[in-house]
């Protein structure tokens, strides 16, 4: 609310009307309690927008979110507050989003104080030691600042901060990509080994296949706001159908299957979302793009068990990598 009549005061400001833009759209689908969904893309394709609308820290013009049967839109305030208990993120820059100005204890602690789960600085403190302990820091870290930790060891208070009301959905948002190379499979460990411990559930947002590969259920791949390609992780990696996850599939060296290892290169770059394309709205990078590309949005189609695409050309069975590879 505050942000909203915020905006409009700034628009009355400076005399601009709202600018609106459709970052996500045509989005369907489901995550299962206790899978790993692996959402992947382009930064600026919509990947945090979806995952915040998903929490509701956007609000939708249009679409229902329904968590655990539960219509969040018709939600009121008091009770959509309590269902954010059971829903948490955990976000790319563990810097910005920890306030430098509050300790560790006061920042993990804050959930607690939120949603009435401990009353009274002892039992305050004793969960947020708890939760510390839990993220692989200790207790004795409890009355220091942010500036005073590493890059992983903020990146594990934002985790405990998440995860301190023992919610059941975690939208990870980029959780690793600012972070050291040699931190990140650390992380990535411990978000894994947190989902068994604590019976969670994760949207794991990332634009790197080799992590999304390594620890997602399914994968939704997703283009300008759009899901282009949505499927088991194993599948979707081994056989991608959309040109678009075919042409991340080829930047990855790993990806080491024969004929499918030359680099894809997409002419072109991210159109704005202010003004997509027409049609499919990859077509203006797509190396297969034909004429009705160009003018009819295509829509997504079943290519196998739980596996859907949205392109034109699926049927003809072609592949960039293939392609590429002869
Ligand atoms: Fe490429 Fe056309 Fe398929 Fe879009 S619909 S991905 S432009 S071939
Ligand atoms: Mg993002």
């Amino acid at each position: 609310k505050t942000y909203r009549s915020g905006r409009r005061l700034a628009d009355r400001l400076t005399g601009r009307p709202e600018t609106f833009v459709q970052a996500v759209n045509n989005v369907s689908f489901g995550i299962e309690r206790g899978e790993i969904m692996g959402l992947i893309g382009e930064s600026g394709c919509g990947k945090s927008t979806l995952g915040r609308t998903i929490l509701r820290l956007h609000e939708p013009t249009a679409g229902r979110v329904t968590f655990d049967g539960t219509d969040l839109g018709a939600l009121p305030d008091a009770e959509m507050k309590a269902m954010r208990r059971r829903m948490q993120i955990i976000f790319q820059d563990p810097y910005a989003s920890l306030n430098p100005r509050r300790t560790v204890a006061e920042i993990v602690g804050l959930p607690l104080q939120l949603h009435g789960l401990a009353t009274g600085r002892g039992a305050l403190r004793e969960k947020t030691a708890e939760i510390l302990e839990k993220v692989g820091l200790k207790s004795m870290h409890l009355d220091r600042y942010p500036h005073q930790f590493s890059g992983g060891q903020r990146q594990r208070i934002g985790i405990a901060r998440a995860l301190v009301s023992h919610p059941e959905f975690i939208v990870c948002d980029e959780p690793v990509s600012a972070l050291d190379v040699s931190i990140q499979a650390q992380i990535i460990q411990l978000l894994t080994d947190l989902k068994q411990e604590m019976g969670l559930t994760y949207l794991f947002i990332s634009h790197d296949i080799s992590v999304i590969g390594y620890l997602s259920d399914r994968v939704a791949v997703m283009y300008l706001g759009e899901i282009v390609e949505l499927g088991s992780v194993e599948t979707v990696l081994a056989n991608p159908r959309h040109p678009y996850t075919q042409s991340l599939m080829s930047a990855v060296p790993e990806v080491d299957r024969p004929g499918h290892r030359s680099r894809v290169r997409l002419t072109g770059d991210l159109p704005s979302p202010l003004a997509p394309p027409p049609g499919c709205k990859f077509h203006t990078r797509c190396p297969l793009a034909i004429d009705i590309c160009r003018q009819k949005a295509p829509v997504a189609e079943s290519v196998g068990p739980g596996h859907t695409a949205a392109c034109h050309r699926l049927h003809e069975n072609l592949s960039l990598l293939e392609q590429e590879a002869s």
